[in-house]
């Protein structure tokens, strides 16, 4: 097996569609011995004003958006406390309590989060940015296909700061997805490279690990977040490399880990090492 846990998940009562004890189960069966669920951890006062939220009400996911840490915390407290029980029930499988962090360069927003987080104490933080802030709102990545060129470029160069101010901000345990506005076809040209390798420099200089995240293995494009251009920087500046499935349902669990293990051979890729990754 290339790698004996799994740590970017998601569940119910989040985006997911299964119980944490389903994906307990389900990694068990692949024969995982660490599970961790990364739950989205979404807070900005402005985030139910974008036009994802009723999007996400209508969908059954809006809980994943908090305007306050007050109301994450309300989500995170039991949560956790459900996390810690089914750690005892299951003494066989190691059970780790993360989340997936949407990142604010605000130091509003980093002096609420460093509160909840002591208070929360999970055991890894992994870094995302899904939205961008332009002309007063937060644009999901969905968003930004309808966006005319220009401003897509626009977007597409404050996401890339954003994720590198994420690395700097020394906050996270490894950063997600780093292409994701592939997702909706953007950021793919070559003058994107030099805005690539200056992130992937601030990610190195941080010492931030990241993911290969197979959730973007598709009949389509057959490749992780992120492409093997930036793969290629990652393993030019030595920067660390776990394998995530995203997985938001059992049957997502450990997908394509074969493909990603390959390709961390091929690029010769160093591997993150666990202990590093949790706290
Ligand atoms: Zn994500
Ligand atoms: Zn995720």
């Amino acid at each position: 097996m290339i790698q004996h846990y799994t740590l970017h998940t998601h569940t119910v009562g989040f985006d997911g569609r299964d119980s944490a004890q389903a994906m307990i189960n389900c990694a068990r069966d692949m024969g995982f011995d660490t599970v961790g669920i990364s739950n989205h951890f979404i807070v900005n006062p402005i985030i139910k004003e974008s036009k994802m939220y009723p999007y996400a009400v209508r969908a059954g996911y809006s809980n994943i958006y908090s305007s306050s840490f007050k109301e994450v915390l309300s989500r995170f407290i039991p949560h956790y406390h459900e996390l810690n029980t089914l750690a005892e029930l299951n003494p066989d499988m190691k059970i780790l309590r993360g989340m997936e962090v949407d990142f604010f360069d605000d130091p509003k927003w980093r002096d609420g989060f460093e509160k909840v987080i002591q208070e929360l104490k999970p055991d890894y933080i992994i870094g995302s940015a899904h939205f961008v802030t332009h002309n007063g709102t937060l644009l999901n990545t969905h968003d930004w296909k309808n966006a005319d060129k220009e401003t897509q470029d626009i977007l597409l160069k404050d996401y890339w700061n954003n994720i590198e101010n994420a690395a700097k901000s020394g906050l996270f345990s490894w950063l997600a997805h780093l292409d994701l506005p592939k997702k909706v076809g953007l950021g793919r040209e070559d003058k994107w490279v030099e805005t690539e390798s200056r992130a992937i420099e601030s990610i190195a200089e941080s010492k931030t690990a990241i993911e290969i995240n197979t959730s973007f293995y598709r009949s389509f494009c057959y490749e992780p977040y992120p492409s093997k251009r930036i793969l290629e920087m990652v393993a030019q500046n030595n920067v660390p490399v776990l394998i995530s499935d995203d997985a938001h349902e059992t049957k997502n669990i450990g997908r394509h880990f074969d493909e990603a293990g390959q390709l961390i051979r091929d690029l010769n890729l160093k591997v993150a090492d666990i202990k590093t990754l949790t706290r």
